[in-house]
């Protein structure tokens, strides 16, 4: 498109602003970036450390130990950042892929790095079809073109293999139960992924519950090591907050709706 007839529009609100693929000011300064000490588990901000130790968990992850190894999230899901999210998954908003694929290559570069194949979560094919693009497959193929190892996008490795139900308003085990048995290795895959360090991407986690669903059907295939990159994590996934989502209609992570 002409630059000159079509200013870039800010991929938060939509106003006009001066650079392609970046967000204006308030939609920025209402964006909570991931920055500094995280849990190596699950990747959300942990005070009191100075730096990201391996292995370390946070209080969430010992309570609830997740079945991949690491994780690490763009930013904080509220804000601006809930609304890009819902803006690509529920309304067909494919202009904010490449930004948020950059992000994501900076902020998984080490995970990127370490990784053999990079698995995007897939949808149910009778909801891709009618969405017309997969969410999570969009964001894995845009990181990768970042990182430059577009070579490791594996997306016909995992299948969802049966339709799952919204996750809204469900509680922690029932959001694990409604995933459960929902995702398979595709058939003939199994070679591909024995031995192999992969790298899942997903838009948002909430629980965990698809992420943790996915790595324990690849792990049951042979994969070495499971780690998750996601855009927005959720801060803290108790069930009341699911159930405050739930009465403010906020869809969230695995909704499919
Ligand atoms: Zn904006
Ligand atoms: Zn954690």
């Amino acid at each position: 498109m002409g630059g000159a007839l079509f200013p870039p529009l800010c991929p938060g609100c939509r106003a006009e602003t001066a650079e392609p693929q970046s967000l204006c000011q308030s939609c920025w300064s209402d964006t909570e970036f991931i920055a500094g000490a995280v849990c190596d588990t699950c990747g959300r901000p942990v005070t009191g450390l100075p730096a990201t130790e391996p292995g370390f968990r946070c209080d969430e992850c010992l309570r609830n130990p997740p079945e991949w190894d690491r994780a690490r999230g763009v930013l904080v899901y509220g804000g601006t950042g809930r609304r890009i999210v819902l803006a690509l998954k529920h309304g067909d908003r494919l202009d904010v892929v490449p930004m948020l694929g950059q992000w994501a290559a900076r902020t998984g570069e080490g995970l990127i790095a370490d990784a053999d194949l990079v698995v995007p979560i897939p949808l149910h094919w009778t909801r891709r079809l009618r969405r017309r693009f997969n969410q999570s497959a969009e964001l894995a193929r845009a990181a990768l073109v970042a990182a430059r190892r577009p070579e490791i996008y594996a997306p016909e490795v995992l299948r969802r293999v049966r339709r799952t139900a919204s996750q809204d308003g469900r509680s922690r085990s029932e959001r694990a139960e409604n995933v459960a048995d929902a995702l398979a290795v595709a058939p003939g895959a199994e070679p591909l992924i024995r031995g192999k360090r992969i790298l899942l991407v997903d838009d948002v986690m909430t629980t965990g519950a698809t992420l943790s669903a996915a790595a324990t059907v690849l792990r049951a295939a042979g994969a070495k090591s499971i780690d998750a990159l996601v855009i927005a994590l959720v801060r803290a996934p108790r069930d009341d907050y699911l159930r405050a989502e739930q009465r403010k209609e906020h869809p969230s992570e695995e909704s499919e709706a």
